[in-house]
């Protein structure tokens, strides 16, 4: 091998090193923070959404101030607001909580008839093969009922996550065809995320979303995604 391409080669390995944090890994899902830091009121996070957007295309999260339940499908992030409308979130906005992983379906199923969510949970984790592993799960279908929440920033200074769940705004949309983006994570997890099925829900229009609380789907897609890796940022 000549020179050039050595030192050529060492560029480009040193290159790609220099990227490994943001590198698009399927199998791996990276997270903000953790859910027992938020629980333990640690409300407000120094992550970008533009530097979150960097490491998944895919998601659920909030706002510093828990201001807003936020969803990311296909790289562009929502915020659901109090009443349940839905806005594009701008590049600069923070948080202190979220997860990503750059979505790439290992499994498809096909729903062919009417499921509630119980029975529609039930239904992906009979394909959730390793128990031990983190899925990401997004489910695009038509749905005759979505019940849905938000919160709010608390209205007075020095109020925790008890206080804005405690107001958390309940609404429903009915026939609604859309994407329910979210994960399952096992037991083991418990303090770093929530275990088991959380999903956050978005219209096909773009208008209308906010956490999933519970559904009845009519027909529709669910794409499985595993994951063998976790990355957790504790920088905040
Ligand atoms: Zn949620």
């Amino acid at each position: 091998m000549n020179r050039a391409v050595s030192i050529l080669l060492m560029a480009a390995t040193f290159l790609y090193s220099g990227c490994a944090s943001h590198e698009k890994n399927p199998e791996k899902v990276y997270q903000y923070s953790t859910i027992q830091a938020l629980l333990d009121s640690k409300l407000t996070g120094t992550l970008t959404y533009r530097e979150l957007k960097q490491r998944g295309d895919h998601g659920i999260g909030t706002f510093n101030f828990v201001d807003g339940e936020m969803i990311m499908v296909d790289r562009v992030a929502y915020r659901a607001h109090y009443d349940g409308t839905l806005y594009e979130v701008s590049d600069e906005t923070l948080t202190p909580f979220a997860i990503v992983d750059h979505f790439v379906a290992d499994k498809v199923l096909e729903v062919t008839k009417e499921l509630n969510c119980e029975e529609l949970k039930e239904m992906i984790l009979r394909e959730l093969t390793y128990k031990n592993q983190i899925y990401s799960l997004k489910i695009i279908g038509n749905f005759s009922i979505v019940n849905a929440r938000s919160v709010k920033k608390p209205d007075k200074d020095g109020e925790g996550l008890k206080y804005v769940v405690e107001n958390q705004n309940k609404f429903d949309f009915e026939n609604i065809e859309g994407t329910a983006a979210g994960f399952w994570f096992p037991e083991a997890f418990t303090s770093v995320n929530v275990p088991g099925f959380h999903f956050h829900f978005v219209s096909k229009d773009r208008k209308n979303g906010g956490h999933m609380l519970n559904c009845k789907i009519k027909s529709g897609k669910i794409l499985i995604d595993s994951n063998s890796e976790i990355e957790i940022d504790l920088t905040n």
